[in-house]
């Protein structure tokens, strides 16, 4: 059985960028019901409920049909948001070397990354994500409608940002752009500068 996990701060932690009542909703009510309706899913084959997370959206094709769809929309649901409250942080820091080095390098300038990667989350019709994932190719800015992720494409995700209007309506409304501006304030640079080291290690 997939579950919740807890945060590493407060919902209250990231305000003024992100309000407490939107924090709390979307890991309570949004992310428990991806791993509710997962589990359901599931319930019928324990050999698929037994791996992680990563393990199964990364093979949704060794998923039965039958319930493909719905692993595919609730497994995606719940990997995508335990990613993204990691790369949350009330103590955001700095980017660090690694980070510059390797954004400086794909995008010319961490400036120039963050609006690109802005740009792209704008552009973003209806509801899905928008990513930075390390390809053969280097790290390059996608984004993916729902909530299907780069991982199951084979893809490493450094970095993403939810553009669900749940995670931001309540306090910016339909004001995606403002939401997306103060997203750079809660940042955990530190999680990037580590996946970024994980990739380079293997
Ligand atoms: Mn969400």
């Amino acid at each position: 059985m997939h579950e919740l996990p807890s945060l590493p701060y407060k919902y209250s932690d990231l305000e003024p960028h992100f309000d407490e009542e939107t924090m709390r909703l979307h890991h309570t009510k949004h992310h428990q019901t991806y791993i509710d309706k997962l589990n359901a899913a599931l319930q019928a084959y324990p050999d698929l409920a037994a791996k992680d997370i990563f393990s199964l959206m990364k093979d949704l094709n060794g998923v039965p049909e039958d319930i493909r769809t719905a692993v595919r929309n609730h497994g995606g649901g719940h990997l995508n948001h335990l990613l993204w409250w990691e790369w949350l942080s009330p103590t955001p820091g700095a980017p660090g070397e690694q980070t510059i080095g390797a954004l400086d390098q794909a995008f010319g300038s961490v400036e120039e990354f963050k609006k690109q990667f802005t740009a792209a989350a704008l552009a973003r019709f209806g509801s899905g994500w928008t990513w930075l994932v390390k390809t053969d190719g280097g790290l390059k800015i996608e984004s993916t409608a729902n909530q299907d992720t780069p991982i199951s494409e084979g893809k490493m995700v450094i970095f993403g940002v939810d553009v669900w209007e749940h995670a931001y309506y309540l306090k910016y409304q339909n004001r995606r752009a403002d939401y997306l501006a103060a997203l750079w304030n809660v940042v955990n640079w530190q999680k990037l500068e580590q996946s970024l080291g994980a990739s380079v290690a293997k």
